[in-house]
């Protein structure tokens, strides 16, 4: 019956039983661009059962250097949409559901996630993955971080009650930079996949994960970095609702 992933359940880690737990997940994806198009190619390709998407932008030409999930077909199309269009045809076994909303509070951002075991940052700004930490810490519920720029990314899995949040990281958002960020499509490609990959371990409970350990990537001279972060006992996000005493 899983004959479409025999090459993983040929792995101890995933097994048939791991390939039933992958089938009964879902992980939920707050945004259907770079990030989101590889990560969701990768969790549809691993058989995980149930994928939300969230974003309420429309596909543009100039999304198509990066964003995978989309075609010139679907150009003025919904994201979601698009994205589901896509992930149906290359899996039909796997149930998504996209959401064509925009996260403007915590309290809607929660609501969502209570349906999901799992979130993947998959945005392009600060005040959206603050709204993401926030709800994630509410409903404790864990979420893989992804950023891009340029030919460089970062990756850090964070799980509510036991690692460092994103506030503990980035206490503050810098300044916005003007005008069109640019980005290589491979850089989107890769971080997407990796947080894919940290979302199946994840879900499979196996192997190490990054937390408390943000991955810097630089595609341009081949370099990746691992730096160790640390809880802030002042952190303004988790520092005293969730690590006091
Ligand atoms: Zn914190």
């Amino acid at each position: 019956m899983f004959e479409r992933y025999q090459r993983q359940t040929l792995l101890p880690e995933v097994g048939i039983q791991g390939q039933e737990t992958l089938k009964n997940s879902s992980v939920l994806l707050v945004g259907a661009g770079g990030l989101g198009s590889s990560a969701a190619f990768y969790l549809a390709a691993a058989g995980v059962g149930h994928i939300g998407l969230v974003d309420d932008d429309v596909v543009d030409q100039s999304n198509l250097n990066r964003q995978i999930l989309h075609t010139p077909g679907t150009i003025g199309k919904s994201k979601v949409a698009s994205a589901r269009e896509t992930l149906k045809r290359f899996n039909p076994d796997v149930t998504i559901t996209p959401h064509p909303i925009k996260i403007s509070s915590e309290n809607q951002l929660e609501e969502l996630i209570t349906d999901y075991d799992l979130v993947l940052d998959c945005t392009d700004n600060y005040p959206t993955r603050y709204t993401i930490n926030q709800a994630c810490i509410h409903q404790q519920k864990p979420w893989i971080y992804g950023a891009v720029s340029e030919f460089e990314g970062q990756v850090m899995t964070l799980i509510p009650g036991t690692t460092p949040c994103y506030r503990c990281l980035y206490p503050s958002a810098p300044a916005a930079s003007e005008g069109i960020a640019a980005v290589m499509g491979v850089a989107p490609g890769l971080i997407g996949t990796l947080q894919a990959a940290e979302a199946l371990k994840y879900l499979l409970d196996t192997g190490k994960l990054l937390t408390g350990r943000l991955l810097f990537v630089d595609l341009m001279d081949i370099h990746f970095d691992i730096m160790t972060v640390t809880r802030n006992k002042e952190c303004p996000a988790c520092g005293h609702s969730i690590f006091s005493g």
